[in-house]
């Protein structure tokens, strides 16, 4: 079985632990290698590297710095394919499915490619008598950033690509569960012309990321996970006096009004519910349907449609609709509240619980399941469940809709489905999320804009990627100056010998 690497210093480094963690094939449930998990020394020695590597990377010009961005694009674009079959093969998502994550990745490093614009400071010309002042934004120095399993490429790029477009260096700690991808990231960047040293991979579990979280040369931590670990992450790098983002878990919902085009709605929930298996954070987990009518004519169109999902391995094609998920445990977690669901007397109208993929038995496959008649206090209205789960809530009015989502204690995503434009205009308004859809069920921002959530989704100030990006990257230096008159006789015309 193969032993995978961290890469430091431009180099496949072994693990020295002596730690170790199985990665799975999701789709057949077999371990497909080993993760070496880091010591606190592992993670010092890249913090040590790095501090060496960023003075000369922050000194390079911008416009250099974005060449290497633009190559790497070209690079990303030439190995496509590779990248997303390691990702397929560690996480289990289709392959089509795996290509979005790198391209939405890409697009990150394409906005990047913008920095020697997005870096350019202020200036005030005559502040005061003989007096300019100017701002200039300045790299942190040694940046980290920390990543879940469900996005192994795009949520990598999202972080160190603008952090190495404003100069520093960056220190990745993707999720031990499929860690393939993340290092063929740092392959990529310094095949594109980046010095050594200045983004490196370190895998690892807890042991890793609290010794970026205290070591004093890390000026910034990024994570992007689950809620708990999102809030301890912020709680802890804040203490130590760091800049920290922590994106945490989602429970999104879509408002289905009454005037709303059924057809479209249920199409839009089928994918935003089930695409992925349900492991994104922006999928939607809960339908909001407003009226019995809407109710019973919404649950009649999605039931054929979620029946005729096709779920496989990332080998059996490009129909496949989603895969396995990443983990026995996942599976194991989902189906208990499913269970709990059932328990608490929501009503199951779609059941996958005895799903089985032929051919792949001990695969982590979990069947499609929907839910109707759930009620706010049940397990799997508050919990995120992260999997092919779909909950549908009753509501009486467009108040009692919107109130469930305004209630719920997350807040990344939601969607309404409308044709009433004023509803949607006072849902946009009223909403505590940090991403709203109109007629858009995942509603995830393009590169230029941000991404980031509100209530227990986000612990921090500045969201992912776009123009808050350069500002979580880069600090400000304001500087104000007044030059003393000099002397203004004039050119000299006349040629005279040195003195
Ligand atoms: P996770 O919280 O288990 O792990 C995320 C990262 O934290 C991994 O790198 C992991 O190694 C590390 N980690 C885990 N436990 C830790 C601990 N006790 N101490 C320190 N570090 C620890 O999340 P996951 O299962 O990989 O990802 C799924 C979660 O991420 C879901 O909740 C999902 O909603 C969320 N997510 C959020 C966004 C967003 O932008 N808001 C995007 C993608 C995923």
């Amino acid at each position: 079985m193969q032993d995978l690497m961290h890469f430091m210093n431009g180099a496949h480094v072994e693990g020295s632990s002596g730690r170790f963690t199985d990665v799975y094939n999701p789709a057949t449930g077999e371990v497909a290698s080993r993760c070496p998990l880091a010591s606190t020394a592992e993670v010092n020695q890249a913090v040590q590297i790095a501090k060496a590597a960023q003075p000369a990377w922050a000194a390079t010009n911008p416009q250099r710095r974005a060449r290497v961005m633009m190559k790497f694009v070209q690079l990303l674009n030439r190995d496509m394919d590779k990248l997303a079959e390691a990702i397929s093969r560690e996480h289990g998502k289709t392959f089509p499915d795996a290509k979005g994550d790198v391209q939405r990745g890409l697009e990150v490093v394409e906005f990047c490619i913008g920095a020697p614009h997005l870096l350019k400071g202020e200036y005030t010309d005559g502040a005061g008598p003989g007096i300019d002042m100017y701002s200039m934004r300045q790299p942190l120095g040694v940046c980290a950033g920390i990543t879940p399993f469900n996005f192994p490429a795009m949520i990598p790029m999202w972080m160190f690509a603008p952090a190495l477009a404003c100069g520093n260096a960056f220190i990745l700690k993707p999720s031990e569960r499929d860690p393939s991808c993340p290092i063929m990231l740092a392959e990529l960047m310094e095949e594109a012309g980046l010095p050594k040293g200045v983004l490196q991979v370190v895998n690892g579990d807890k042991e890793a990321v609290d010794a970026l979280l205290d070591h004093e040369d890390i000026s910034s931590i990024g994570f992007v996970g689950s809620t708990p670990i999102a809030q301890y992450i912020y709680g802890r790098g804040c203490s130590a006096g760091k800049r920290v983002q922590c994106f945490g878990g989602a429970k999104n919902h879509m408002i289905i009004l009454p005037d709303a085009d059924l057809d479209l709605a249920a199409d839009a929930l089928v994918g935003a519910g089930y695409g992925a298996a349900g492991e994104r954070c922006m999928a939607i987990s809960v339908a909001v349907p407003v009226g019995e009518e809407t109710a019973d004519r919404l649950i009649e169109k999605l039931v054929p449609r979620i029946e005729a999902l096709k779920v496989g391995p990332y080998t059996a094609g490009d129909d496949v609709d989603f895969g396995p998920v990443v983990t026995a445990a996942a599976k194991e977690k989902i189906l208990g509240l499913v269970q709990s669901g059932v328990d608490q007397g929501a009503e199951l109208v779609v059941d996958g619980r005895k799903f089985a993929m032929q051919g792949y038995e001990d695969g982590f496959f979990v069947g499609a399941h929907l839910f109707d008649r759930v009620t706010p206090d049940m397990d799997i209205y508050r919990q995120e469940i992260f999997g092919p789960v779909l909950s549908t809530v009753r509501a009486g009015s467009y108040e009692e809709a919107i109130g469930l989502a305004l209630d719920h204690e997350m807040g990344n995503g939601t969607a309404i489905f409308t044709r009433d434009g004023d509803a949607a205009r006072d849902f946009a308004s009223r909403i505590n999320i940090g991403m709203v859809g109109v007629n858009v069920p995942i509603p995830v921002p393009l590169a230029y804009h941000t991404f980031g959530g509100w209530k227990k989704s986000f612990f921090g100030d500045l969201n992912q990627h776009g123009p808050d990006s350069f500002k979580f990257y880069t600090r400000t230096k304001t500087v104000t100056a007044r030059w003393p008159s000099g002397i203004k006789e004039g050119g000299e015309f006349n040629f005279k010998p040195m003195d």
